[in-house]
Order: C-alpha cells, then structure tokens, then sequence
C-alpha cells in the first residue's frame, strides 16, 4: 500500500468520490420529486376524500410537522405527499 503507484491511485478515488458529493446531493434532491407514475397508478390526489387523507393512512410517513409534506411506503421516492391527500392505496391507520 505504500507504493508511489497506489497512493496515487487512491488520491484519484478520492478525489473522485469527492467530486461525486455535489452530483449526489443534487440526486437526492431531484428524488425528492413526487413519483409521478405511482401518483397516476394509484389516482393520488392533495385532496381528501370524505374522511380518509393520508394523515389517517398506515402507509404515510410523516413529514417534518404535521402540515408538513411526507413520504408513503408506496410511493417510493416520493416525499411530497400532502397529508391532507389520498389514493386508492388508502388502509386505515390502526
Ligand atoms: S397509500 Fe395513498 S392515501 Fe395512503 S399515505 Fe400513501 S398516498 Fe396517502
């Protein structure tokens, strides 16, 4: 590991798996899109429906705050679900 060769070939990985940070980051970020394809799949909608929203269904991941979009454990990537939406998914919360 101390030959010249391999030191510098682990300060290129490095410096490549620094470079990789901000493309990461922004891939992430572009993920917390909505999940268009389950959203259409399933008929989600930001609104509820009679008495049932995603607040009141066992798939919703809460967000930050109550108010505060969150995710869904069908719609994968998807964290910008209302919780004041719904889809056909919708299982009462126990
Ligand atoms: S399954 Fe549908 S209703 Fe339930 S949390 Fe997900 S999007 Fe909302």
């Amino acid at each position: 590991m101390n030959h010249p060769t391999q030191r510098r070939q682990l300060l290129k990985i490095g410096s490549a798996a620094l470079a990789m940070i901000p493309v990461i980051a922004f891939t992430n970020r572009a993920s917390a899109a909505a999940n268009a394809g389950m959203r259409a799949a399933l008929k989600y909608q930001a609104t509820p429906l009679a008495e049932k929203n995603c607040l009141g269904c066992m798939q919703f991941i809460a967000g930050a705050s109550a108010k505060a979009p969150g995710g869904c454990k069908v719609m994968p990537g998807d964290t910008e679900i209302a919780p004041t939406g719904y889809c056909t998914a919708w299982v009462k919360k126990a």
